[in-house]
């Protein structure tokens, strides 16, 4: 482990009334989506906020009982820049296009997709998801685009 993402823990509520989406479209976001906490580092955070993102990082992240852990995913050479992959979690009404002009990435990998966000969910578990939940959208619509953990 390199170290822990660690700052203010807040219920997912109290962060989107803290941010709104608008604010997020221009700033960088220190929040990180651990489940049933979300971690906001601009309160009490340390180095761990200040991690670049890429597309081919040098670290992954593990989230263990809502904590948040940086690992290092190979051997990193001194002086090497650390980095992961953040895996925004965005609007679910916005397409791939939407989430590269608004959380573009220029890391430079041979993998970079274009944005700091996970890519559009397949459309039949949208589908699936918003049939079930009527309100699922609306309710999301002011949410803040959080950090998150990639799928191993
Ligand atoms: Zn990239």
């Amino acid at each position: 482990m390199i170290i822990e993402y660690v700052g203010e823990r807040l219920a997912p509520a109290v962060a989107e009334a803290r941010y709104d989406d608008e604010a997020m479209k221009r700033h960088h976001t220190f929040l990180f989506d651990a489940g049933k906490v979300v971690i906001d580092a601009t309160k009490e955070g340390n180095e761990s906020r200040f991690i670049n993102h890429s597309c081919q990082p040098s670290c992954y992240v593990e989230i263990k009982k809502s904590r948040v852990y940086i690992h290092a995913k190979r051997n990193i050479r001194q002086g090497e820049e650390l980095a992961y992959d953040y895996w925004y979690t965005t609007d679910e009404s916005y397409t791939d296009a939407d989430r590269r002009r608004l959380y573009p990435c220029r890391c430079g990998t041979p993998k970079c997709r274009g944005t700091l966000a996970a890519p559009q969910k397949k459309k039949k578990a949208k589908k699936a998801v918003a049939a079930k939940r009527p309100s699922a959208k609306s309710a999301r619509a002011k949410r803040p685009a959080t950090k998150r953990a990639k799928a191993a």
